[in-house]
């Protein structure tokens, strides 16, 4: 259900102190907003170095935030908090719909990423291409890509290929306490090919898909494993992990955008049917593109994604819709603005 607009003064844009906090807070000043940031005590050091950055709520844990202080001073400044990441991985779903400061886009679609099998779900009725899923490690067909529940950013992925090496790397993973047991695991068919990340930004207020961006990402040490020769690398029997370091910008061929636009109107077209209000503002779809140009989606985030950090200044498709530099950040900000002049909040927060 989509919320009541605020009211009374103009909000201002707050989010957390991790992410993507610099590039949605930047782009929330150039639209002229006050800007707030909850931030961890031991993060201040970083923060105060920019002074876009007007007001900072301090907190020893983000989970304050849903404590009735932090909450009180939100609702003060009149803010519309912007979900990222950070907010996913260390708040449940419960927790997140509880928060009452109005929060950009949808939240109850936050639930959706979090659950594998809501995800599959949603991918689904988008008739997006996915990774087969596999039901049981007695099940494994060919090359695997065992995970684990949760935005944990890639860390503790392993490769398995039958039922031996997925008890070997979940048997791993319990000694280093990462997991409880091979319940926590989810076995997922590994696609070849290159990953992709594709940024798109949807407005329920001109019903338009914007991509905004595309990236992929630098994630360690399966990126840096083709620097180590195979002689060495057999010899090292070293586990390759998947922690996502950073992100490196791209484009596509030109022939490819169609099908990607496409695919982007279906996930909103899908989110709406499943989720209402649906998917407003940023969203990515995750995947892989083999040799014959196809991708295959094996992850999607219902909010802004790290790697629109690389745009701050604009990428090589923002550039194509806005003749300003246009941030995931400042495209975010630019929805408020435009949606409280019109008086409809209420369609871009839940
Ligand atoms: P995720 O946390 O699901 O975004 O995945 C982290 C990384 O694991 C991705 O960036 C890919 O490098 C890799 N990955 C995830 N799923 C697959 C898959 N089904 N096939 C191939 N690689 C994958």
């Amino acid at each position: 259900m989509a919320r009541k607009a605020a009211t009374g003064r103009k909000p201002a844009i707050a989010t957390l102190g991790s992410h993507c906090a610099l590039q949605v807070l930047k782009g929330a000043k150039d639209e002229g907003f006050r800007t707030i940031l909850v931030s961890e005590r031991k993060r201040l050091g970083l923060y105060r170095r920019f002074p876009f950055i007007e007001e900072i709520i301090e907190v020893d844990n983000f989970s304050e935030i849903l404590g009735s202080s932090c909450q009180k001073r939100l609702e003060r400044e009149n803010a519309v908090l912007i979900p990222h990441g950070t907010l996913i991985s260390q708040m449940s779903s419960d927790q997140i719909e509880k928060i009452d400061t109005p929060i950009f886009g949808n939240k109850w679609i936050l639930r959706w990423e979090a659950d594998r099998e809501m995800k599959e779900k949603l991918m689904q009725e988008a008739g997006l291409r996915t990774p087969q899923a596999i039901k049981s490690k007695h099940d494994i067909p060919g090359l695997c890509i065992v995970k684990l529940h949760g935005a944990a950013g890639g860390r503790g992925y392993f490769l398995a290929w039958n039922r031996e090496s997925f008890e070997e790397g979940a048997r791993r993973l319990i000694e280093q306490k990462a997991i409880k047991g091979e319940e926590d695991l989810y076995i997922q068919e590994f696609i070849r090919g290159v990953t992709v990340y594709l940024q798109y930004f949807y407005s329920p207020l001109t019903k338009e898909l914007e991509l905004l961006g595309i990236d992929r990402r630098y994630e360690s040490d399966i990126d840096g494993i083709g620097r180590i020769p195979a002689k060495q690398q057999l010899g090292a029997g070293a586990e390759p992990s998947y922690t996502v370091i950073g992100n490196l910008p791209l484009v596509l061929r030109e022939s490819l955008l169609d099908e990607v636009y496409k695919m982007g109107q279906n996930f909103v077209d899908a989110s709406e049917r499943l989720v209402p209000p649906g998917m407003p503002g940023p969203f990515c779809l995750e995947g892989v593109y083999d040799s014959e140009g196809r991708f295959t989606t094996f992850e999607f985030s219902a909010r802004i994604v790290a790697g629109t950090n690389l745009y701050l200044d604009g990428s090589p498709y923002s550039g194509l819709l806005y003749d300003e530099p246009m941030s995931m950040g400042r495209r975010i900000a630019r929805e408020v603005k435009i949606a409280v002049k019109k008086r409809t909040l209420g369609k871009i927060v839940t």
